[in-house]
């Protein structure tokens, strides 16, 4: 399918391809297996201008009205391709874009020019602190507060499995200032890894995206300065995590389908080889139809993730439920595509020397993560009934 993309979008997928094929493929195994952060990784990303694609340039990114807008399709693009892949690896990247999208959705100009350089070069990594123990699809129970007190911020709780957790430097972090306020009462700091009163939590033994790190953020009385207040202004938490949320979930469908393209790869390429009953197992139709229907799943996911990309580009203001639509939509196929990958793998794509049985585990995190395929189908069914509900009027 020709999506017609612009002379630097084939640039963004080329140099992602390559490193890739050449820099992951070697190491994911290891990688997966031994749970490695891809610092390495991280740092080819860097040196190859990537890691600032959806930063607008002003902050030191790529991002211009010139390049198609906000960036989101070259995001989309690159994470697609590392996913190919490593949905692992391909995440230290996705998951800095969750960080970051508070700070470029609601910092104040001194806060951004004080972080966004550093995280579009690279030399930093971001994160996103919203769910706690007991406030998973239910973010606005959460119980981490933060009071003012002489010109800082005092923050006392827990944030649990946050990406990057550790590793990155800096972190958005939710937490209430009025707690009678319900979702009102929730702020947005920027605390920076060594403030006082941060510190991490063990490193999470996950099902997949091993080479991601997954940590607890803890703060205990942490002093985080007034100025850190995402927007200068208190309340707005929630606002900012939504916002993001509609953000950065085309970057988790793009990881969805980058995985899934790749078991589909991988699941082709095998049928060519194996011969059972004296022929390549690709001519029986049993098989050629789970490939079919594989194909059209991660081309229609690729479609509806491109437009909305292209759409977040353009200007579209209200896209909640077109990203939550890609993100839902792409999820469930990586989960279907890896699945039957392993299928026709056989015995072979359970065993851990064949891609698939990575892919499959890989796949499953996003149906979970940025909202539950279920939390998915909730927030596009209320916007449908509110959009005809206003239609009637
Ligand atoms: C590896 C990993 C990395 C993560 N990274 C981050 C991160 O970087 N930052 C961050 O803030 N969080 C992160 N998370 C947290 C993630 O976003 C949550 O796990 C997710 O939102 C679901 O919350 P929960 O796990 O508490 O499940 P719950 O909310 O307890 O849900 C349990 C089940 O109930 C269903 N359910 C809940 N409410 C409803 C409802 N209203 N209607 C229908 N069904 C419902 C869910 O769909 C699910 O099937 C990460 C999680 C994992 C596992």
């Amino acid at each position: 399918m020709n999506y017609f993309l612009s002379d630097e979008e084939k640039m963004i997928v080329e140099t992602c391809r390559e490193l890739a094929q050449k820099k992951i493929k070697p190491v994911r195994e290891h990688y997966d297996a031994e749970g490695i952060f891809p610092w390495d990784i991280v740092k080819e990303m860097a040196d190859l201008g990537l890691c600032g694609l959806y930063i607008p340039e002003e902050y030191g990114g790529m991002a211009t009205q010139a390049s198609g807008g906000k960036g989101i399709m070259q995001l989309v693009l690159s994470v697609e391709e590392l996913s190919k892949v490593c949905g692992g690896i391909s995440l230290a990247m996705a998951a800095t874009a969750l960080g970051t999208f508070p700070i470029l959705l609601g910092a104040t100009d001194a806060q951004k020019k004080k972080y966004l350089p550093d995280i579009a070069s690279g030399k930093k990594l971001a994160a996103f602190g919203l769910t706690e123990a007991d406030a998973g699809s239910d973010a606005g129970s959460m119980r981490t507060t933060a009071v003012k007190k002489d010109g800082r911020y005092i923050l006392n709780g827990t944030k649990q499995w946050i990406t990057n957790g550790g590793e990155a430097e800096t972190y958005t972090v939710f937490a209430m200032t009025d707690k009678n306020k319900g979702t009102r009462g929730c702020s947005c700091f920027i605390v920076e890894k060594g403030m006082k009163g941060f510190t991490f939590g063990k490193k999470e033994n996950k099902m997949g995206i091993r080479a991601s790190a997954t940590r607890e953020l803890i703060f205990q009385d942490c002093e985080v300065p007034a100025e850190n207040l995402l927007g200068g202004r208190e309340g707005m938490g929630f606002i900012h995590a939504v916002g993001t949320l509609n953000h950065s979930r085309p970057g988790v469908a793009a990881q969805a389908l980058g995985i899934a393209a790749g078991a589909l790869d991988e699941a082709l390429a095998y049928t060519r080889q194996r011969e059972q009953f004296g022929t390549k197992i690709s001519s029986f139709q049993a098989v050629q139809h789970m490939l079919a229907n594989m194909a059209v799943e991660v081309e229609a996911s690729r479609s509806l993730l491109y437009n909305v990309a292209r759409a977040v580009d353009g200007g579209a203001t209200d896209f909640a439920k077109e990203s939550a639509m890609a993100k839902y939509y792409a999820s469930e196929v990586a989960m279907r595509v890896t699945t039957n990958a392993v299928q026709i793998f056989g015995g072979y794509g359970y065993m851990k020397e064949y891609p698939v049985e990575k892919m499959m585990r890989d796949a499953k995190i996003t149906q979970i993560y940025e909202g539950t395929s279920q939390i998915q189908l909730n927030e596009i069914a209320a916007k449908m009934i509110k959009e005809s509900a206003a239609k009637k009027k």
